[in-house]
């Protein structure tokens, strides 16, 4: 089978951004297994399915109708045909993603969707449990962290770049809830593998965390 990289940790901790450029670099496929989550929430609404139904959620999951296309670095997200790259990523899709990634039968709805990602010459995956659950056989698993307060800051930047007028304390709260429904969830919840290497990047650049990771990758 081709090789996976697992990159797992919390939100915001810069695993999207850190995943699509060592993906970039290697020539590897990526899986950005939050958007199924987020294409899930937003499906559902979509069909006014409630977020309280966990079959009809999982039912919602298996039958996702998406394409993830790569356009010159640009990926694009199709949900039934129409562009759902910008729509998943609102704070309120985050949110019920969130709550819908909560359900077993959702996850379970998920899984073989994920590892059929897993293809020559190789896969990058970016996650919560790509290296405790989905890959658990990956030879090189990562656990991004970075404090609460960073991801904070560093989400307040992208909206302001986005042109969105956050308030940084109220982003911190989100964070902070965010993590402790993923934490403190009975399925998959959020924790490192027992044999990821933890990668704090709270004082890190970018390039420093694509660096560090293409080493390990070379041990
Ligand atoms: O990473 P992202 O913010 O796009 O993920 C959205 C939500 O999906 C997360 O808050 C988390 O609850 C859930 N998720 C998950 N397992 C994954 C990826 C995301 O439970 N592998």
């Amino acid at each position: 089978a081709a090789p996976v990289l697992t990159i797992d940790g919390p939100g915001g901790a810069g695993k999207g951004t850190i995943s699509r450029l060592v993906a970039e670099r290697l020539g590897w496929h990526l899986l950005d297994s939050g958007a199924l989550y987020r294409l899930t929430a937003l499906a559902a609404g979509k069909h006014e399915v409630s977020l309280d139904d966990e079959a009809a959620l999982a039912g919602v999951a298996a039958a996702l109708d998406v394409v993830f296309l790569a356009e010159d670095g640009e990926a694009r997200i199709l949900l039934e045909g129409a562009d759902a790259s910008r729509a998943i990523r609102t704070e309120q899709v985050g949110d019920a993603a969130s709550r819908v990634a909560a359900l077993p039968a959702v996850r379970q709805a998920l899984l073989e969707r994920q590892r059929d990602f897993r293809q020559a010459p190789g896969l990058v995956a970016d996650g919560r449990d790509m290296g405790t659950v989905v890959f658990p056989e990956a030879p090189l698993k990562i656990f991004l962290t970075a404090s609460a307060e960073e991801r904070a800051r560093r989400r307040h930047l992208q909206l302001r770049e986005a042109g969105v007028d956050a308030n940084l304390s109220s982003l911190l709260k989100e964070i902070q809830a965010r993590d402790a429904r993923d934490m403190q969830r009975s399925v998959a919840p959020l924790v490192a593998a027992d044999d990821a290497v933890e990668l704090d990047t709270t004082s890190l650049t970018i390039p420093e965390v694509v660096d560090r990771l293409t080493e390990l990758l070379a041990k």
